[in-house]
């Protein structure tokens, strides 16, 4: 029977980057991250568009996956599952998928690892917990995902130290994902993720936000990018994601975070820094803002 097993030692050096998270986990985390809404577009060709389907570049992990099995598994993904879908390209399928990201001055690593340590080890997002087998990758790429993730990190300058010796738990068996933890979490994630597709929607549509045209425009043309998150807080609340004491509470953490990191910066009086001063600056004056609207219309406005 073929068994790949797999422990995490917590390392920390898989923590190269701010994690991805849901719209309510950043909400959850506004003391930690500075959070910014992230739009992802999945383009895929239909079934019938053969040059569009020979025209798919595979990443490493992939290489030798029939390129239809490949594009039929990403079909199954959150990205394209809880994504909106866009129509209006001849032969291809489009999606785009909302998320958060955080935003930070740090060139390198997660603002939230202290040395090798998770500072927020019992709250980490999704992305985090089921790390190396993400909830975001379909359940029929996950040994290959694990494989390029695991494999490529243990031979890297500064290796990861997953442990994959026979005495760790049995992670995959038969290729399937047989660790009660993160088969649990993968599941909660997914149902998260899918849970803000209402969310998600009325984001790409927002009128606080660039409309929906120039975003997909904007995504074919330069790939992934981020946004001021406030838009988010402000639509969550309006579909009862998020109560209005908890749209408050993220207004003034999100506000004193920044003072902080602001703070912070101006004693290391980095010249490469001033845009995201500046950029911190204005994204602290609309939640101020955000917050003055709430309370002034808290009468009026009925909690969801
Ligand atoms: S939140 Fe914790 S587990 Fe996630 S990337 Fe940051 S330090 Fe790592």
């Amino acid at each position: 029977m073929s068994v790949l097993h797999f422990a995490c030692t917590e390392c920390g050096k898989c923590c190269s980057e701010a994690p991805e998270m849901s719209l309510i986990e950043a909400m959850r985390l506004g003391d930690v991250f500075i959070p910014a809404i992230a739009y992802r577009l999945t383009r895929l060709p239909k079934e019938d568009n053969d040059a569009g389907i020979a025209s798919i570049k595979l990443n490493a992990d992939f290489e030798g996956t029939d390129p239809r099995d490949f594009l039929k598994s990403v079909r199954d993904s959150i990205a394209v599952r809880a994504g909106t879908a866009i129509t209006g390209e001849h032969g291809w399928d489009s999606f785009v998928f909302v998320s958060a990201r955080a935003w930070h001055y740090k060139r390198i690593g997660c603002p939230a690892l202290k040395g090798k340590l998770c500072t927020v080890h019992d709250r980490r997002p999704s992305t985090c917990r089921t790390v190396p087998a993400r909830y975001d990758v379909p359940e029929s790429l996950l040994v290959r995902s694990f494989h390029g993730m695991v494999t490529r990190g243990k031979t890297m300058p500064n290796p990861y130290e997953c442990d994959t010796s026979e005495s760790a738990p049995a992670f995959f068996r038969e290729d399937v994902l047989v660790d009660d933890a993160y088969v649990k979490d993968r599941a909660a994630a997914t149902e998260a993720a899918m849970g803000e597709r209402e969310l998600a929607a009325k984001i790409l549509t927002s009128p606080l936000l660039p409309p929906p045209q120039e975003t997909v425009q904007r995504l074919r043309k330069s790939g992934p990018f981020t946004i001021s998150f406030h838009a988010a807080v402000v639509h969550a609340r309006e579909l009862g994601k998020i109560d209005t004491p908890a749209a408050l509470s993220f207004c003034d953490s999100q506000m004193a975070l920044i003072e902080r990191e602001v703070a912070a910066a101006l004693l290391r009086k980095r010249r490469d820094e001033r845009d995201w001063t500046s950029r911190f600056r204005t994204l602290q004056a609309a939640y101020q803002s955000l917050k003055k609207s709430l309370l002034s219309n808290v009468d009026q406005l009925a909690a969801p």
